[in-house]
Parts: structure tokens; sequence; C-alpha cells
């Protein structure tokens, strides 16, 4: 990896289930890949579908711990550990970007963000900070969080988003070969204003054909509008990963202004 100086890429990865730290898959490898093709960063800040809810909490700890954040899984995920270190300079400088953001110690790394950092980083040398997502207001809003954010990326600093475009856990099907219409139907429409850079279609996300099904809460999609915030109509975007699991989980990955 290199260092680098200019404007640092964004991401939005389709985490998918918690094992994807442990599995090797189609995914897992791209976001290898990642890690060793991306300019390295200096930091990164991660916007996690699993660190949501009223308020905009930044996260300002020397040493964030490894949160288990799920059950039934095999004892080896309980094992893992993702040891990178926090970053109270990085906490600062969100809270300076956008005065809303509160500091918080009481969060360490949920698994929507180190379950795809042990894939991308894992030597664990670059910090990391979590910022929370709030999921009371609209994704025009949460857009323009990511906009306040977006000088972060001339200070070296990776913003990750991680959830999943379309996540309907009620309806995971593990004997369904192709995903549920409304699934795939979602995952398109998401595309199409991806590659178009028809952004505000994408802060209108519940317009969007089979939203209602792939969208049964928010907390796995926001991710996107955040970091879309953060980025120019005309960076290209790439997609790093296209799949789906369980027929109502898509697992695509964007690539922005890389
Ligand atoms: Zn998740």
């Amino acid at each position: 990896m290199r260092d680098y100086e200019g404007r640092m890429p964004l991401l939005f990865a389709g985490h998918g289930s918690p094992m994807n730290a442990l599995e090797d898959n189609a995914w897992t490898a791209a976001w290898e890949a990642l890690g060793r093709e991306l300019p390295r960063p200096k930091a990164i800040l991660c916007l996690s579908a699993h660190f949501a809810g009223s308020k905009s909490l930044v996260v300002n700890v020397g040493k964030p711990e490894t949160i288990h954040d799920f059950y039934g899984f095999p004892q080896e995920l309980f094992d893992a550990r993702y040891e990178a270190p926090g970053s109270p300079q990085l906490a600062r400088r969100v809270t300076e970007l956008f005065s809303d953001a509160r500091g918080t110690d009481r969060w360490g790394l949920d698994h929507g963000a180190w379950s795809v950092l042990i894939r991308m980083y894992p030597q664990a040398d670059i910090p990391v900070v979590q910022l929370s997502l709030n999921l009371s207001l609209k994704g025009e809003e949460q857009m323009a969080i990511g906009k306040k954010l977006r000088p972060l990326r001339d200070e070296g600093i990776l913003i990750l988003g991680s959830g999943n475009v379309a996540h309907n856990l009620r309806r995971i099907n593990p004997r369904m070969k192709e995903p549920f219409p409304w699934a795939r139907a979602f995952d398109e429409a998401v595309y199409e204003r991806m590659m178009s850079g028809d952004y505000a279609g994408i802060a209108d996300f519940m317009a969007l054909p089979g939203a209602h099904e792939s969208v049964p809460t928010t907390e796995h999609f926001v991710p996107l509008p955040y970091v879309l915030g953060a980025a120019d109509k005309e960076e290209k975007v790439r997609v790093f990963s296209q799949d789906y699991v369980f027929a109502s989980l898509s697992m695509t990955g964007y690539l922005i202004g890389a």
C-alpha cells in the first residue's frame, strides 16, 4: 500500500453475515482486494448499520473494543478481535465539521465495522472511528451530514459505510436460489441511480420499487446516503461486489471516486 496525498475514495460495503469476518467468498475477496489496492488511509471513519439511533454520536476512545453484537454463531467468531486503535483526533475533527455530533466512550467497533475491516486491513494498524447513524433524519438530511464530512477525504480519511442495500431478515430463505423480485428490483433501482449520479433519488429511497420489502427498517440502507453526501456527482462509481444471500439480502458494494 502506498501513502496517499489527494482525495480519498468513498466506500459502501454490503456486509451481510458476521461470518464474513472469517469465511472466504466472493465479497470477502473483494474487500481484501480493496485493502490492497486503495490508497492507504490515515484513518477510517465508519458509518455502520449496527450503530444507529436518534442522535449523532462519534466514538472517542483510544482503544475501541471489538463488540460481538450478534448471537447464535460459532465460538471462533466470538473469539475474534479487531484491535485497531481509535483516533481522538479524528473524533474531534468530526465534531468540528459537524457540530451536532457528540463524543461518546460507550461504543467500540461493532461487527458492521470490524467484519469488513478485518478483511480489508487485517493488520489492524489504521485507526478507526465510528459515527452513529441518526435514523430520525430523512435521507436528504443524512446526505447533508455526509456533505459536511467531505473535507475529511482531502485529509487522508477513508469514509466507509457498512450496511446492505436490500436487507430483510424476516424474509431470509436459504432454500431459494434466486432473490425475491422486490430485492432485485430495489437493488437495480439503486444501481441505476448510483450510475447516473441521481443521488437525490437515493436520498428518497423509500420511493424506489421494492423499497418497502427491501428496507423494512432503514439502518442497513442509510450508510449509503451518508457516504454519498461526501461525493461529487461527477465521480466515478464502481460496483466491487454484487450478489444476493438467502433471497432477501443484497451484497452490493460501491466504490466512489477511485
Ligand atoms: Zn448488519
